[in-house]
Order: structure tokens, then C-alpha cells, then sequence
């Protein structure tokens, strides 16, 4: 429960207090129809639906929203986590330098080529999900962005138009197809393939294969032999966002049967909400790496889980109102803390309200933004390895302290810091840290008032 010894400053985060079950319960129902009609398989709707709902209770509601609003956020931040998984290629905490020094491009950049040249990709998936399309696409990007030599070889010997379609589609982007042979079966064609890659100095061999209207042994097998004999860095499995309730029995076949290592979803420009992503994802556990969003080949883009699950969930307006409403708070709090920052003032309290901000912002540069002289203190935040769980002790620390005691730290001695630790949880060395670091952020404070502010302060700084 909440303790009268708690600052004003966080009485006013409570808001309404927090999510109750029956508050859950009411909002979730909302859920599961929104999840349904938009044509999530309803195992993996229940499996989510019990997920979040024990992540929903008892969670602090943000003033000017209700609870069912609240727990309509975090069923959408879930839905983002969960379609989001992990994507291959560059790490997001990539310096800004690195990132300037390369030509950045996020779709090639979702793709795992790291193996030696050529590098095989495989495609797979029903006729008509995009597989050819996305070939020409993926190798267009290839070329244009990563100045790749690409090779793309169609393995479709099931429809006589389908090689010659992907030879049209390598003219009109400038990527090499394979010359067609007539009579070859698909092992065949992907043997040669990958022969010619070699020969002819290429970095990446796209291999497109034929698909059927819906799952049949004879294709299974077939692309699973294929991917046996070419051992494919990427096996991409293409999938219409239109699919619907189909796509559970197409990701497990294809899983299962031939092994996939991600998913590309097509027709994202379509009006389908596209429940089958968060199906493939859950049932697979395998990456939605990127998504085709028209029919013109640059229509490719890295997959984006906020859009998608935007659209799954229906429910854009009531996400954004929670984010504004967690928004207004940052910035009131900020706002405070800055003033008081101006003022030369820094007690424990201001540190508290710090760190909340800190863990709500999700990550540590969250506080950089707040502070004056933001290099060097970076790199000391980095140095001090400050990390989420290392915050909530800290924060566990002053929370046990009297509100005299943050108010005035000086007063704080050896018998108060040994009731400070116990309450909470750790040791009187803890507090003396913790005290000491107040200490070094109060001094910059008085720093940044003498020197006319947090301009002059950041000028010396630098
Ligand atoms: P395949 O049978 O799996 O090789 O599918 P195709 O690549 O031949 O694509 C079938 C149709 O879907 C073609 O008309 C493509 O232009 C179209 N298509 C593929 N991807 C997209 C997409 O992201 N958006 C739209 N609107 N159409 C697409
Ligand atoms: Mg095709």
C-alpha cells in the first residue's frame, strides 16, 4: 500500500490509484473481441489475454485516465513487445557515429547475411503471398543499399510464367536472374544456382521458390530438400497480412517441415488489421522481419511492431490518450525539477522524482536529457553502470527515509542510517553511497546557479 511517509510530489503521480481485477476484466473483454475480429487465432489470443492480465493488476493509473483505458496501454505495449521480438542486424544502442559513418538501412539491416559469399536466402510460402515480388525487392535493396552483386533464381517449375516473371521483375530492378533451363527440378535449379553464385563473384543468391494454394506434402518436401542442399542463411517465409486464420496451419507447416528463420509480411497497405503477425510470431517464435507495403519494388520496409499492433488492437485513440496523459506528468515533474534545478536546490525528494523519471522514460538516457553538461555526464553514467533494478534500490532507500530526512540530508547519522537500510532491505554502506552521490548531483546544482544557469554550466562542461 501507499505510506503517509510519501512526498507530494508522488501523491500526485497516483492518480486513481490502481487497476483493480474487475477493472481488468471488464477491459480485457474488450480485448479478446478486438483481438478475434481482427483475426488473431484464438489460442494465441487466450495465451496473450491471460499474459497481460496478470501484468495489469495492481498497476498505478496515471491521473486524467481511467483504468480501462490503462489497461488497454499496456495490452497495446505488450502487443508491441511481443511482435517486436528480435531482429538481426545492427543493435538500436548503436553509436550515433557508427550509425553516420554507414549508409543505414534497416530493411538489409533486418536480414542475417553474415556467412560467407553467396550468401543463400530462401523464400518460401503459399502462391500469391509475394514471394517473387519480395525477392526482387529484397535484391533491389541488396544492390542499391549495400551494393551487393545479386543473383535471383526462381525454383517455380509448377506455373511456366513463373520463372519468366521473375526474370521481368530482375530487368526492371537490374539484379541477375539465373538463366532458365527448361525441364529442371527445383533441387536442380538451386544447385546451379548457387554454382553460378560462385563462379560469378556473387555476394547473395535469392532463391524464389513455387507455392501452393495450401499446404501439400509433395511441396513441403520439396523445399524442405532444398534448404537441406543450400543451406540457406535466411528462410524467409512470406505471408499475405490477409491470410487470417489461416496463417496458424501455414507457419506451423512451414516450421515444422522445412525450418524457417523469419517472417515477411506482405500487403500491409491493405485494409486487413492483420491478426496473423501476432499468430505467426506466437506460434513460431521466429522474427517478423520485414513488411511489404505496396506493389512497386521499393514497397519494402523493416517491420514496425507499433503499427502493426496499432492496427490489430483498433484501439489508436485510447493508447494515445494514455501516452499523452504519461507525457503530461514527465513533463510537469521536469519541469519542477528543473526550476528547483535553477534555484541551486537538489534534495533527496528532487533525487526520487529524478529517478522515477529515469525508470519511467525506460532507460538511463532518459535522465541525460534532464541534466546540464550531458557528455561527461554520460560517460559517468555509464561508468556507474546505472542500471533498472540498481534505480528501484536506490529508490527503495529513500523511500524508507522520512520525509525530514530527504527534506534535510544532513541530519541523517549513523543510528538513522541504520534504520534507513533496514527498512529498506540493504546495507548502511548502501546509504552512505546513495548519500554520497546526492551529495556530488547537490554540488553541481549550486554549481549551475552560480554560473547563471544550466547555458553556463553545459558551456564549461561541454
Ligand atoms: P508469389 O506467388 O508468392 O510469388 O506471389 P507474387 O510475388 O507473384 O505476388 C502476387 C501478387 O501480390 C502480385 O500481384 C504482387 O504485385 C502482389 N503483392 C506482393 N506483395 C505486395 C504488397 O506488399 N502489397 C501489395 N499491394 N501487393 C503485393
Ligand atoms: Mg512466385
Amino acid at each position: 500500500g501507499l505510506s503517509g511517509r510519501l512526498g507530494d510530489v508522488l501523491e500526485k503521480l497516483r492518480g486513481k490509484g490502481s487497476i483493480s481485477e474487475d477493472d481488468v476484466k471488464e477491459a480485457m473483454r474488450e480485448v479478446r473481441v478486438a483481438l478475434l475480429e481482427a483475426d488473431v487465432a484464438l489460442p494465441v489470443v487466450k495465451d496473450f489475454v491471460a499474459k497481460v492480465r496478470a501484468r495489469a493488476v495492481g498497476q498505478e493509473v496515471l491521473k486524467s485516465v481511467t483504468p480501462g483505458q490503462m489497461v488497454i496501454k499496456i495490452v497495446h505495449d505488450a502487443l508491441v513487445e511481443m511482435l517486436a521480438g528480435e531482429v538481426g542486424g545492427a543493435a538500436d544502442d548503436e553509436d550515433e557515429d557508427e550509425r553516420s559513418a554507414r549508409k543505414r538501412d534497416r530493411v538489409t539491416e533486418a536480414l542475417d547475411l553474415n556467412t560467407t559469399p553467396p550468401v543463400p536466402i530462401l523464400m518460401v510460402g503459399l502462391q500469391g503471398s509475394g514471394k517473387t515480388t519480395t525477392s526482387a525487392k529484397i535484391g533491389l535493396r541488396l544492390k542499391t543499399m549495400q551494393r551487393k552483386k545479386v543473383l535471383m533464381a526462381s525454383l517455380d517449375v509448377q506455373r511456366p510464367a513463373a520463372q519468366h516473371q521473375l526474370a521481368v521483375l530482375g530487368e526492371q530492378t537490374g539484379v541477375d536472374t539465373l538463366p532458365i533451363i527448361m525441364g529442371q527440378k527445383p533441387v536442380q535449379i538451386a544447385k546451379r544456382a548457387l554454382d553460378e553464385g560462385r563462379k560469378g563473384g556473387y555476394d547473395v543468391v535469392i532463391l524464389d521458390t513455387a507455392g501452393r494454394l495450401a499446404i501439400d506434402e509433395e511441396l513441403m518436401e520439396e523445399v524442405a530438400e532444398v534448404r537441406k542442399i543450400t543451406n540457406p542463411a535466411e528462410t524467409l517465409l512470406v505471408t499475405d497480412a490477409m491470410i487470417g486464420q489461416d496463417a496458424v496451419v501455414v507457419a506451423t507447416e512451414f516450421n515444422e517441415k522445412v525450418g524457417i528463420s523469419g517472417i515477411v509480411l506482405t500487403r500491409v497497405d491493405g485494409d486487413s488489421r492483420g491478426g496473423a503477425a501476432l499468430s505467426m510470431r506466437a506460434i513460431t517464435g521466429r522474427p517478423i522481419k520485414l513488411m511489404g507495403t505496396g506493389e512497386k519494388m521499393d514497397a519494402l520496409e523493416e517491420f514496425q511492431a507499433d503499427r502493426v499492433a496499432g492496427r490489430i488492437l483498433g484501439m489508436g485513440d485510447v493508447v494515445s490518450l494514455v501516452e499523452k496523459a504519461a507525457r503530461s506528468i514527465q513533463v510537469d515533474e521536469a519541469e519542477k525539477l528543473a526550476r528547483r534545478m535553477e534555484k541551486g536546490k537538489f534534495d533527496l525528494e528532487d533525487m526520487l522524482s529524478q529517478f522515477r523519471q529515469v525508470r519511467r522514460m525506460g532507460d538511463v538516457k532518459g535522465l541525460l536529457g534532464l541534466m546540464p553538461g550531458v557528455g561527461k555526464m554520460k560517460k559517468q553514467i555509464e561508468a556507474a553502470n546505472i542500471d533498472d533494478s540498481m534505480i528501484k534500490r536506490q529508490e527503495a532507500i529513500i523511500l524508507s527515509m522520512t520525509r525530514r530526512e530527504r527534506r534535510y540530508p544532513d541530519i541523517i547519522k549513523a543510528s538513522r542510517k541504520k534504520r534507513i537500510a533496514a527498512g529498506a532491505g540493504t546495507t548502511v554502506q548502501e546509504v552512505n553511497k546513495l548519500l554520497k552521490q546526492h551529495q556530488q548531483m547537490a554540488q553541481m546544482m549550486k554549481k549551475v546557479k552560480k554560473m547563471g544557469g544550466m547555458k553556463g554550466l553545459a558551456e564549461q562542461m561541454g
